[in-house]
């Protein structure tokens, strides 16, 4: 019988622990979010993440900036929070418009955040922080005692905010671990050899039942529109999936609730390294 991780649980668990250890700090962490331009979902995600921030005691600061602010007055605003001792953390929300950067790469404005600032893991492998998605994987192995050690663990996905840190991680921690791209040919040969399968890919059910063995833990990152329904998917066939599944995370429920709370942590490991 498969079992469902719920997200929401493991979270909220985490919430309690971060807002007990937060109000015992004898101060209050402070985050600074930036947001450039009037991307929907970036506004709403933002709100999301102020909401949370405010819920677990972390003083959240959005800043929004219009897309024809010049250049050099972000890069000002972000070396005055780089210095700014009060800050433990500084967010930009992605994607960063393109009326903004005018041809600039976004990745030169995520290099002009202080390393020890960075709690998205924006600038990994430069950041002192796992990017919170990659942090949210981790932990729900964690909490739901997944033993990755020796473990056969296929990553789907190489993006340097999700695909890459988890494999990193899952290899420090004793894995054997493979990782499929939009280049890998044969991708159901491999994932049939996994113990766990970690899909952060953005393809609406790419993983179909038949490529996963019986007893594989899955864990599906992916989030996409389902053109048909409108409804948002994961990267694996949730239906066909949980008959093969020893545990698996749905979409929505699964990993996004604990992302949040991961951004959380970070801030809070931010604001303790401060002195
Ligand atoms: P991304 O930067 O677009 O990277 C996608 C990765 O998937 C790339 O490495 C790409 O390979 C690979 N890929 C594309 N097509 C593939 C295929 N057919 N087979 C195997 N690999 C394939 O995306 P991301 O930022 O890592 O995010 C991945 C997914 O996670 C998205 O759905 C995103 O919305 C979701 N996400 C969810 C959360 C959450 O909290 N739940 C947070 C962040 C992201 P190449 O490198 O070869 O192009």
């Amino acid at each position: 019988m498969v079992h469902l991780i719920d997200g929401k649980v493991l979270a909220k668990v985490r919430e309690e622990e971060l807002k007990l250890e937060i109000s015992s700090l004898g101060y209050t962490p402070k985050v600074a979010s930036i947001v450039i331009g009037s991307d929907a979902p970036s506004l709403l995600y933002t709100k999301m993440k102020q909401k949370k921030a405010t819920d677990v005691g972390i003083n959240f600061e959005p800043k929004y900036f219009s897309s024809d602010t010049p250049y050099n007055e972000l890069v000002n605003f972000i070396r005055k929070l780089n210095e700014d001792l009060e800050v433990n953390g500084i967010m930009i929300q992605l994607p960063i418009p393109d009326e903004f950067l005018k041809g600039k790469d976004w990745r030169e404005i995520l290099a002009e955040i202080k390393i020890e600032k960075d709690v998205d893991g924006l600038r990994y492998p430069d950041s002192k922080f796992l990017p919170a998605t990659a942090r949210a994987v981790l932990s729900i192995l964690d909490d739901e005692k997944i033993e990755v050690k020796n473990k056969k663990v296929i990553v789907l996905g190489r993006s340097n905010l999700v695909g890459k840190p988890v494999a990193d991680e899952l290899i420090n921690r004793g894995a054997n671990v493979s990782v499929v791209h939009s280049q890998t040919p044969n991708p159901k040969e491999i994932t049939l050899a996994a113990d766990i399968i970690i899909s952060a890919v953005g393809k609406p059910h790419l993983v179909k039942g038949d490529w996963i063995k019986n007893g594989t833990v899955v864990i599906d990152v992916g989030t996409s529109e389902d053109k048909e329904t409108g409804k948002i998917v994961g990267d694996v066939d949730f239906e066909e999936a949980k008959l093969r599944a020893s545990k698996i995370t749905p979409v929505p429920g699964g990993v996004g609730p604990m992302t949040v709370i991961s951004l959380m942590e970070n801030v809070l490991e931010s604001a303790k390294g401060r002195n």
